[in-house]
């Protein structure tokens, strides 16, 4: 991103700053070009060159460095506040997903690859430099209130509580045994010679399905919830590409107890895009027509089905089918912050200059990048989840936490269930607000 931010564009960074502390207290000392005599004033220098990856100050990117001092801002013997950077233009740079937009690099999924980003490059996934950029102008403002008897008042966004939880759970399948998995087990176990030997490893394979059904285990979840007060989000998934798709029917009679029971237990359901829904306005429809017709409430809430998302087609088929809120923003590669901003925002339309009224709720942590993406064991996961969890601390944020029904099943994975709640207590122990879309009322968002 090589040229100064517009209007449209500074506004866009500086309506998500003022959510942090009281912003329109200050904006008439705003000084954005230096031809200005006002006094005292702020001044936020504009970069013009396109960002640097290779400037840090105490160990912080600076994407868009403007003067070779290593400090982010000073005061002049009037007292008046200077940006030495252009803060502002990093931050869009980050929120807006300006990377994502610029290029045309899609792994196999359609997906914006991790290891396309800025973020892969700087090993910045799990430091939330907007927040980090926010924090470093509202200590400076904060100075220049003193300075000038101004009242600086910080804001929170969770009420008496330090940070968020956002659990979320897709139901992508609800049966252990399919006739797909049925057909694999047989051809493992055709595989040994003579027939007797055939013949017991099939019985082996398939005396699995006397066992229960372990991916239906929505009782047992919503159990856990309830001993740490959670409510939680359920995104529930139509069928539609063989293998892809949901293997269940939203239609099923089991389907719709268990989405009532969800609903009764005071948790929140949202629609899950199918595979093609991603681009596809038929597709998106039919989801959310599907889900609409099985939630009790209003369905307000989407998350797509392998986080394929592109940007802002996605966002715009939500819009379309009045979708507030959409909470598929993660890399599926790498745990952290995509947008490098720990808090629920407002997506930006390159395209058409403006600020989307969808809300964000970003995806930071889901059990699959731990432990298959990034190859991470129990201890590992837990270190990097309570890192963030630290980090969601300190600025306030939020954590975005997406564990699949079908991944607490001890045969695949041993001691999972502990191994779950003893996260969700680590992290309730920090105590986070309890975010669900449906109860929003309150909060400046
Ligand atoms: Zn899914």
């Amino acid at each position: 991103m090589k040229d100064k931010l517009n209007t449209e564009q500074r506004e866009y960074v500086l309506y998500h700053l003022s959510r942090h502390f009281n912003l329109p207290a200050f904006s008439s000392f705003f000084l954005f070009e230096k031809n200005d005599t006002r006094a005292p004033f702020v001044f936020f220098p504009s970069s013009n060159k396109p960002h640097n990856e290779n400037r840090r100050i105490e160990d912080i990117p600076v994407l868009y460095p403007l003067a070779s001092e290593d400090r982010f801002f000073h005061f002049d013997s009037n007292n008046n506040l200077i940006f030495d950077h252009d803060l502002l233009k990093g931050a869009f740079y980050l929120l807006s997903g300006y990377q994502e937009w610029q290029t045309g690099e899609r792994d196999a999924r359609g997906r914006f690859p991790f290891t396309a980003s800025i973020h892969y490059r700087l090993n910045i996934a799990e430091m939330p430099l907007v927040n980090i950029y926010f924090d470093i102008i509202s200590r400076a403002l904060e100075l220049f209130a003193k300075k000038h008897g101004l009242v600086f008042q910080k804001k929170s966004f969770w009420g008496n509580h330090p940070f968020a939880l956002f659990l979320t759970h897709d139901i992508d399948r609800v049966d252990r045994w399919i006739s797909a998995e049925v057909k694999r087990r047989i051809k493992i176990a055709q595989k040994h010679r003579g027939l007797r030997q055939k013949l017991s490893a099939i019985f082996h394979e398939l005396n699995f399905f006397g066992r229960n059904n372990s991916f239906w285990n929505f009782d047992r979840m919503m159990a856990v919830e309830d001993a740490l007060n959670i409510k939680s989000t359920w995104f529930f998934l139509p069928g539609g590409i063989k293998h892809i798709d949901a293997y269940y029917d939203l239609k099923e009679e089991r389907i719709k107890k268990l989405a009532r029971k969800i609903a009764d237990n005071g948790h929140h359901i949202g629609a899950h895009g199918v595979y093609n829904s991603m681009t596809d306005p038929a597709e998106m429809r039919r989801t959310l027509r599907e889900v609409r017709q099985l939630s009790p409430a209003d369905v307000i809430i989407s998350r797509q089905h392998w986080l394929r998302f592109r940007y802002p087609d996605t966002l715009k088929l939500l819009a379309e089918n009045r979708i507030e809120m959409d909470s598929s923003w993660g890399f599926a590669e790498h745990c952290g912050w995509r947008n490098s901003y720990c808090h629920p925002f407002h997506p930006f339309d390159l395209n058409q200059n403006r600020m989307l009224p969808i809300l964000e709720i970003p995806l930071n942590a889901m059990d699959v990048t731990f432990m298959e993406y990034m190859g991470l064991d129990e201890k590992g996961t837990r270190e990097h989840i309570m890192k963030m969890v630290h980090v969601c601390k300190k600025y306030g944020g939020i954590f975005t936490l997406l564990w699949h029904n079908n991944h607490l099943n001890e045969e695949d994975h041993p001691g999972v269930w502990d191994f779950y709640k003893t996260i969700l207590d680590d992290i309730i122990r920090e105590n986070p607000y309890i975010f669900t879309p449906g109860a929003m009322k309150g909060l400046p968002l």
